[in-house]
């Protein structure tokens, strides 16, 4: 089972390498293309060759789909937590110690890999291969580029960690506990060699990223603890195996505490010599990660204006409801000058409208159909009745990462499996904090929150990426092009009337939309532009209307991550702008759901992929 964490996921998920958490698993079924070229018949000579070239067309698209699963085996079996991750388990046995040799082979892998698919020229294969032709041939590339350019094993620290894979085998029922407890046993005895070569490859790290491979460490000493050796105990390990248990997980505690110690004595050094690296990427590496994660034909610097531009028009047209609404909500105060002050008030009085804490979970739970009612009646995108969202309350083991709310789709080793809308009840976080968590998904908020996740969001989007099941597209889909679609959806379901066009709804949305908005501005400001926390900080409070946790958090992920943040806003601009200039071209040809299956159909492509393939002709 596999969550996607989402808009509001503010939890760095900072997996042990950082390129896995790029990835965003889909439900799927394996790649079969049909092939019709058998059915013609062969009777005239003309009918003979064009029978043999739709043959060889048919055989090149079965020997690129026989190529695409092998390099993903291979892949597999190169990274073994990554496997896990997705579900397949062959060697989750083996931990990957991640020396030189290792990259040495990683290298080998993307050289051999890349030469076999140079084998095949993308523009003769059909859309469906074309679009995984240029994910695998990115991710390969970008794979390159992590290790050689970005060297995050260098200087992140956070990379490190032996705890994720092993809590995921614990936690999840993929083989009978004790065959699980022997994987965990095989992968604890490499413990300390891994922790050895991660502090020799560590060279200056950021001291945001020490903090958090610090923090994250102690947190995996809680995944080896009492309570492992006690479920050792009472499983049905044989004498000798139980006995090695008990003497490797004391040792691979020691070498987590080793390097936490290490990382202390690191982050010491550094702040008393003012030598710690930046997490400030700069423009080089910005640009180069934003073609590699975003995949779009503008570069950074340009939807960075783009966002600006944006910025500019949600604010004039929240400040022409707050005018309007002023008198109705505060007859007796006079309308405040500056636009920001009196769109601030007038947010915050709305957010006083809220469920109550214990209402919170049924409420959304409650909007499921009729989100769906409205889309089938407004004729907005095909659904799919017989694959229902299940809601469920967020399982005890996948909380406290900070998001409210997650799609869980099975991944693409498991199809078959329900999916979930996976809902934390906000009593979870605290009084206080649930209070707040409450006036932030208000009577508004709450319902675009559900457009987001769910209809005709990433929920949406699932169903009709899995018509064309790809495995190269469940395994590397396209981030911007999964998170645009969602925020699309907000915006689209707003134009067509959901919440009736109320001037509440669109004020709510604004504020909605500045935050994905500002996550493009500020990533970019602060990682290029060199930005400081006390603007960034301002700019959210005032011109974002943020809470005070909000903006700070914010800050921390910023420090943290780098372009993953402009994910949300530059699928959404692309989407939308190209809608818009169809719209334009097609006038009254133009056919919004027709448009949106076409686009959904080619699964989660990048969306300058989709637009070119819908485009040409
Ligand atoms: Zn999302």
């Amino acid at each position: 089972m596999y969550t996607r964490q989402d808009i509001l996921g503010s939890a760095i998920s900072l997996t042990p390498k950082a390129w896995i958490a790029l990835m965003i698993p889909i439900v799927m079924l394996i790649a079969c293309q049909p092939t019709d070229g058998n059915d013609l018949p062969a009777e005239s000579a003309t009918q003979v060759t064009e029978t043999s070239t739709h043959e060889r067309a048919a055989e090149t698209v079965e020997a690129f789909n026989e190529l695409t699963a092998q390099l993903i085996e291979e892949m597999l079996e190169l990274r073994p937590e990554w496997a896990i991750y997705q579900g397949r388990y062959e060697n989750a046995d083996r931990l990957t110690i991640p020396d030189r040799a290792h990259r040495e082979e990683t290298t080998t892998f993307i050289d051999s890999a890349l030469q076999r698919l140079g084998r095949f020229d993308p523009e003769s294969l059909p859309a469906a291969e074309r679009t995984d032709y240029e994910l695998l041939s990115n991710r390969l590339e970008s794979m390159r580029w992590y290790q050689e350019e970005f060297r995050n094993w260098e200087w992140m620290p956070s990379t490190y960690n032996v705890a994720g894979p092993i809590a995921q085998i614990l936690n999840t029922e993929f083989a009978p506990e004790d065959e699980r407890l022997e994987i965990v046993l095989a992968r604890l005895e490499h413990v300390p060699a891994y922790y050895q070569v991660a502090l020799d490859n560590l060279d200056t790290p950021t001291l945001e990223h020490l903090d958090l491979a610090i923090g994250q460490n102690r947190g995996g000493l809680s995944v080896l603890n009492d309570d492992l050796l006690e479920r050792v105990r009472h499983s049905g390990l044989d004498d000798a195996q139980k006995e090695l248990f008990e003497q490797r997980l004391p040792v691979a505690r020691q070498a987590i505490n080793d390097w936490i110690e290490a990382l202390e004595a690191k982050q010491e050094a550094l702040t008393e010599s003012a030598q710690a690296r930046s997490f400030r990427i700069g423009e080089r590496l910005y640009e180069q990660k934003f073609a590699y994660d975003i995949q779009a034909d503008f570069t950074a610097a340009e939807l960075y204006e783009r966002a600006l531009a944006e910025k500019e028009r949600l604010h004039a047209d929240m400040d022409e409801i707050a005018v309007d609404l002023w008198p109705e909500y505060f007859p007796d105060r006079e309308l405040p000058d500056e636009p920001l002050v009196r769109i601030a008030e007038l947010i915050d009085h709305l957010s006083e409208r809220h469920v109550k804490l214990d209402e919170f979970v049924d409420e959304i739970r409650r909007q499921i159909p009729l989100l769906e009612e409205f889309v089938r009646e407004h004729d907005l995108v095909d659904q799919d009745p017989d694959k229902p969202l299940l809601v469920r309350e967020t399982p005890e083991y996948m909380r406290g990462t900070g998001a409210i709310a997650s799609i869980s789709a099975p991944g693409p080793f498991n199809p078959g499996a329900e999916t979930y809308y996976n809902v934390t009840p906000l009593d979870y976080y605290g009084e206080e904090l649930a209070a707040s968590y409450l006036r932030e998904y208000n009577h508004w908020i709450l319902q675009i929150l559900n457009i987001h996740e769910a209809i005709p969001g990433h929920y949406t989007q699932l169903l009709h990426a899995n018509r064309s099941p790809s495995l190269v597209k469940s395994l590397f889909g396209n981030g911007a092009m999964i998170e645009g679609w969602a925020v699309y959806a907000e915006r689209m379901m707003l134009e067509e009337g959901w919440g009736d066009h109320e001037p509440e709804m669109w004020l709510m949305y604004g504020k909605w939309a500045l935050r994905v908005t500002f996550n493009a501005i500020l990533d970019y400001a602060v990682h290029v532009l060199g930005m400081e926390e006390e603007e960034a900080v301002r700019l959210m409070r005032e011109e974002a209307f943020q809470e005070v946790s909000e903006a700070t958090q914010k800050w921390r992920r910023l420090t943290l991550s780098q372009v993953q943040l402009t994910s949300y806003f530059s699928g959404y601009a692309e989407i939308y702008d190209f809608r818009e200039r169809l719209k334009a071209e097609q006038g009254e040809d133009f056919n919004l759901r027709d448009f949106h299956n076409e686009f959904l159909s080619y699964g989660s492509a990048p969306v300058a992929t989709i637009i070119e393939l819908m485009t040409e002709e």
